[in-house]
């Protein structure tokens, strides 16, 4: 492998249809069920920017950019698409955890977001502590 080619683990050179898939909507709040305890928060977009995405679009875990209003930057990001309990699940939620620390909260702001593929479907986590890092990561 020559030093410029990229490792197959980040995909390919191009983003394959139906990426890149653009999103963009108000963040706001969510049921505040502790994301930030657990060191994920999500910012969660308007359910107009999810009505925007295609219907079959599949629920899981997608990669992409991600850019707040006002910020210069475009940041990394991971986006949970899943089922909204709110709404029976009968409609989608889209949850975008940006990797990147920032100084304060920013609901209202506008978030834009550029996915550029897709990680795994939707995983049930029988508990918490089989959602926090696994043991071998930590030091308990
Ligand atoms: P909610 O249930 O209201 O979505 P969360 O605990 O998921 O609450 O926190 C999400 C909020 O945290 C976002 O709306 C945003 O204002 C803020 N936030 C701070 N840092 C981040 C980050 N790195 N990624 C996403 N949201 C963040
Ligand atoms: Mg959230």
């Amino acid at each position: 492998m020559s030093e410029t080619s990229r490792p197959l683990l980040v995909g390919s050179e191009e983003p394959a249809s139906p990426y890149p898939i653009k999103m963009k909507g108000e963040v706001v709040r969510g049921f505040g069920r502790g994301s930030k305890d657990l060191g994920i928060p999500t910012a969660n977009l308007s359910e107009a920017a999810v009505e925007a995405l295609c219907k079959d679009t599949n629920t899981g875990i997608y990669f992409g950019w991600a850019q707040v209003s006002g910020d210069q930057v475009v940041y990394p990001m991971v986006m949970s698409l899943g089922w909204n309990p709110y709404y029976k699940n009968e409609k989608k939620s889209a949850e975008v955890h940006i990797i990147h620390t920032f100084p304060e909260d920013f609901y209202g702001a506008e978030l834009r977001v550029i996915v550029l593929g897709y990680i795994r479907p939707e995983l049930d986590y029988t508990s918490l502590g089989k959602f926090r890092t696994p043991s071998f990561f930590s030091k308990d």
